[in-house]
């Protein structure tokens, strides 16, 4: 099998499905490339999901006019609907149309690219719809799950499960902690959810990929990784490469609005500042917002918190114009504006969590904010709203530099109330044991990145030299 041209070049195509949390490492990851002189192709499904995508594809590709790139149009009614609504855009549905479209454009187009492919990188959602193509011309696939190893263990597992789970107390896997049924997402736990029937699809094809890059590194996932690379989760299991963890990029920061909370914090002494943010999807209701700020104020040390309170997913990602003194009553205006800055807008995450003034992060424990966290050493009180967030709250509970509390619920599922969001702030800010192993992933983190670390490493064994190679 010839995997470079006759020049030697080695060519990716990659394809991510949609949503900020999958086009963010799927970028990451292209850029890795890039740096090992791999020419990458990307292919994207449009319109994006949100703006924030459109964005960010167009500051990615200003910066890399190298990369090719191919769009493909998702047929789905769901754009169409009701356009002047501010109902967000259902996210599995689109994922299911994204599937659909992708199965019909890739055919054509994968072996027609020049030069020939040598691999294709595939979103774990967007699996059963691609395999069929390039297995049909032989091209490697490789799988980028954009969750955690403990998520992808219970991925690949998924189709041997019962198909009912709601009567089990937790998911027993071989050589991974007990998953209780509490911590799985509900829709997998639902009946008849798109999602479940997304995940069994793609869950029973895992072992035909030739390898799955995951977003985490040894000393966050030890041993689950090791779980999954012995065989024990799937026997035919193919290797699972720890990549991560995926950095932060130049080209993600957008015009000058990253540069508000950063110049603020610079006003703020080391390690004093708690940074509440809740990733691209969280809602909450303006009565849970009251309870943030209020939980934020009475845990006496500064914030930063960012809102996103209205509309978020119709396309514009604008919030509604609410001022922050209509949702908080003058009292708290007052107090949050003494001690905090709060932030309405898409803010450069990556960048705030780097500042040293950072000393705690309320995270709503997507996996891309976890990995963030930990490649800047900065500790988790974990508040987990949906999906695979409670097993990454885990995961970091389990490693010993943040912590989350169980009885929370899920997002709605009840109203946290300001005095336990201030005492687990307490708890976050006050506890040296988190600071010092967070400062210890930190350190693993940035050597498993460094060149020559572990993660240089693998991709240079396993794939650059592979494929130039034969
Ligand atoms: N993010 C950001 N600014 C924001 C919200 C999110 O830069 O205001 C980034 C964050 O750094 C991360 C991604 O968006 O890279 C969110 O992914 P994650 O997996 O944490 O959560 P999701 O939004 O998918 O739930
Ligand atoms: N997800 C996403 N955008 C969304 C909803 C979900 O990227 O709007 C991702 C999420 O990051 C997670 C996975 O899809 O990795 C599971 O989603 P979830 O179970 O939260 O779906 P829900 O329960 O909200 O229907």
């Amino acid at each position: 099998m010839t995997m470079s041209d006759d020049n030697g070049v080695v060519h990716v195509a990659m394809l991510p499905s949609a949503g900020m949390g999958h086009l963010t490492p799927f970028l990451r990851l292209a850029t890795f490339f890039l740096s090992h002189n791999i020419k990458v192709t990307l292919i994207t499904p449009r319109p994006t999901l949100s703006l924030s995508e459109s964005q960010l594809l167009s500051r990615f590709h200003s910066s890399f006019p190298q990369v090719d790139q191919i769009n493909f149009k998702v047929e789905s009614s769901l754009f169409t609907q009701s356009p002047n609504s501010h109902m967000p855009i259902p996210y599995f549905q689109m994922i299911d149309h994204i599937r659909t479209s992708a199965a019909k454009a890739l055919s054509p187009l994968l072996s027609s690219l020049s030069p020939p492919l040598s691999f294709f990188v595939s979103d774990y959602f967007m699996l059963s719809s691609v395999l069929p193509i390039t297995q049909s011309i032989s091209l490697p696939n490789y799988l980028l799950f954009t969750a955690s190893a403990s998520f992808f263990a219970l991925y690949s597992y998924f189709s041997t499960l019962p198909s009912s789970l709601s009567e089990l107390e937790a998911v027993e896997i071989q050589g991974v902690p007990p998953i209780p049924i509490s911590s799985i997402p509900p829709d997998l736990v639902a009946p008849n959810s798109i999602f479940k029937k997304v995940f069994i699809e793609d869950s029973s094809q895992v072992t035909k990929v030739d390898g799955i890059f995951i977003n985490t590194f040894e000393a966050l996932e030890h041993e689950v990784l090791e779980a999954v690379n012995a065989g024990k989760v799937l026997t035919a299991m193919p290797p699972v490469l720890p990549f991560g963890p995926f950095v932060p990029c130049e080209f993600e920061k957008e015009g000058d609005q990253w540069i508000k909370p950063l110049k603020w914090l610079d006003d703020q002494p080391r390690g004093s500042v708690v940074f509440a943010n809740f990733g691209t999807h969280t809602e909450f209701g303006w009565d849970q917002i009251r309870e943030i700020a209020d939980g934020l104020v009475k845990s006496g040390s500064r914030f930063l918190l960012v809102v996103k309170d209205g509309k978020y997913f119709n396309g514009d990602d604008k919030n509604e114009e609410v001022g922050l003194e209509e949702v908080l009553g003058h009292e708290l205006v007052d107090k949050v504006r003494d001690k905090g800055l709060v932030m309405k807008e898409w803010v450069y995450q990556s960048g705030i969590l780097s500042h040293e003034a950072i000393g705690g992060f309320l995270s709503h424990c997507g996996w891309n904010s976890i990995v963030e966290a930990a490649w800047n050493g900065v500790p988790i009180f974990g508040w987990p709203q949906r999906g695979d967030q409670k097993m990454n709250a885990e995961v970091v509970k389990m490693s010993g530099w943040g912590t989350w509390n169980k009885n929370w619920g899920w997002i709605g599922e009840r109203l946290v109330t300001g005095e336990e969001i201030g005492d687990a702030i307490k708890v976050l800010m006050n506890n040296e044991s988190f600071k010092i192993r967070a400062s210890k992933i930190k350190e693993a983190a940035r050597k498993g990145r460094s060149v020559g670390g572990d993660c240089e490493m693998t991709i240079i064994r396993d794939i650059v030299s592979d494929f130039s190679d034969e």
